[in-house]
């Protein structure tokens, strides 16, 4: 007989790892509903954009995971949810109780926000413009490439640092691939790669050792970076600023806002920009059987996927402290982990706790980096949305810590 019924929605980063934490418990009744059929691991798009991976190995099919863990998969889209009654509405017409929902749609990407993007912009948020933008480097002769990140807002409900741009790792990405991939072509010469920042300052989510080791790779590329550009306007030749400015432009690439759904502000549920707002635990401020993890989440800052799962083990470990009365609730320590591919075999590992006050502000860059998240990617696709063992996690962080006690000897950062 199943105790309680649990409802998840978005079957992304966050949404999977809340399942497959949660389906151990054979007592719980499981539902994973998701507007998409596949879930999509995007750190792996960059590859997809910027040297032709075979999109489908990115994409993971949800029916077949959650049915062979003996949970429910509901193919469709939540338009309502009423968080006094406990049910949500799909876009179907039917109707679903809960009594706990998570919720892990992440945050949605305003393109729209954005004039002329539709036309003249390109991007690798999802898997259909990472193959569209693949279309148009395999194409591209040489010229202006404007590589960047638009305004974000965010509420002010919990105390989270009030990031611009939440999400720039992808930019990174963008501008080196882009530049290896030009050289590689022998297109560099004819070519200019400029990046754009909304904030005061670039990489904002890092402390300035990794910030200006990140500059220096930058300068010895020839790519220039421009602070405090919000864009407005993409045209065919030119992508025009806030301030007045524009850019000669014939490739951009752009990540769009992180926005929310209009869902959460008709349910109530949402802070002033329409994030979640939660405690620690993942907990709703005003809703003790509402849960939110990953990009949804006004506490993820930045918006990453590292973050996102950190947030649903907290919430799947709080739900179980409340329904068995086992085990402790995780803290919630953030950190920013990530490794940045920059073309061929080479790439940054960057970890730092830096926007949290914390000590560490770490780049290895390293083939060895480019391996890990070569690692990492294929585990997640081939296991079908699991993360690496916790064991690959604590080497990492020990060799790591090794890095800490002599950053300049040990990071071979060139
Ligand atoms: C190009 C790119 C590269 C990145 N690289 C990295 C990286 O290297 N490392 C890292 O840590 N992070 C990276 N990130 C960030 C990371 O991908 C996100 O933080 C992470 O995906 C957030 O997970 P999530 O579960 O909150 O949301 P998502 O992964 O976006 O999943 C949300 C799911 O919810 C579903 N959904 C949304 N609304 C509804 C609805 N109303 N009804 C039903 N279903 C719905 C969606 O279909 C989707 O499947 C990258 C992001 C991008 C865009």
């Amino acid at each position: 007989m199943k105790t309680k019924k649990i409802v998840i929605i978005g079957g992304g980063f966050a949404g999977l790892r809340a399942f497959y934490g949660l389906k151990h418990h054979k007592e719980l009744d499981v539902t994973i509903i998701d507007k998409r059929s596949k879930s999509v691991e995007k750190p792996s798009l960059p590859e997809v954009a910027f040297s032709g991976k075979d999109v489908s190995k990115v994409l993971i099919d949800l029916k077949e995971i959650v049915e062979h863990h003996h949970g429910h998969y509901i193919n469709d889209e939540v338009i309502k949810i009423n968080p006094k009654l406990k049910h949500i509405h799909l876009k179907n017409g039917a109707k679903i109780n809960f009594d706990y929902l998570i919720i892990a749609t992440g945050a949605y990407k305003a393109f729209d926000a954005i004039k002329g993007f539709n036309e003249f912009g390109n991007s690798m948020c999802d898997e259909h413009h990472a193959v569209k933008l693949w279309e148009e480097i395999k194409d591209f002769k040489g010229g202006n490439v404007v590589i960047g990140t638009a305004k974000s807002v965010f509420g002010t409900r919990v105390k989270a640092p009030q990031l611009i741009a939440p999400c720039e790792g992808p930019i990174g990405e963008a501008m080196f691939m882009l530049d290896y991939h030009l050289r590689h072509k022998n297109l560099r010469d004819q070519s200019t790669i400029k990046v754009f920042t909304p904030g005061e300052i670039f990489f904002e989510d890092i402390g300035d050792h990794v910030r200006n080791k990140v500059g220096g790779v930058m300068q010895k590329r020839d790519i220039s970076l421009h602070n405090n550009k919000v864009i407005v306007e993409i045209t065919k030749n030119e992508i025009k600023y806030e301030d007045g400015t524009s850019m000669p432009c014939d490739l951009a690439i752009i990540i769009p806002p992180y926005k929310t759904f209009p869902l959460y502000k008709d349910s109530g549920l949402g802070d002033e920009a329409g994030f979640i707002p939660t405690d620690k635990t993942m907990k709703h401020l005003d809703y003790d059987a509402i849960y939110a993890v990953g990009d949804i989440n006004a506490l993820a800052q930045p918006k990453l996927g590292h973050i996102a799962i950190h947030q649903a083990d907290i919430a799947v470990s709080a739900i179980m402290k409340e329904i068995k009365g086992e085990g402790e609730i995780i803290d919630f320590e953030p950190n920013v982990f990530c490794i940045m591919n920059m073309g061929g075999t080479d790439a940054t590992l960057i970890y730092s706790d830096h926007l949290y006050n914390g000590t560490n502000d770490l780049a290895f860059h390293s083939p060895f980096a480019h391996m890990m998240k070569w690692g990492f990617d294929s585990y997640y696709f081939y296991t079908k949305g699991h993360m690496p063992p916790d064991f690959s996690m604590k080497a990492t962080e020990k060799i790591l810590s090794w890095f800490k006690t002599d950053k300049d000897k040990f990071i071979p950062f060139n």
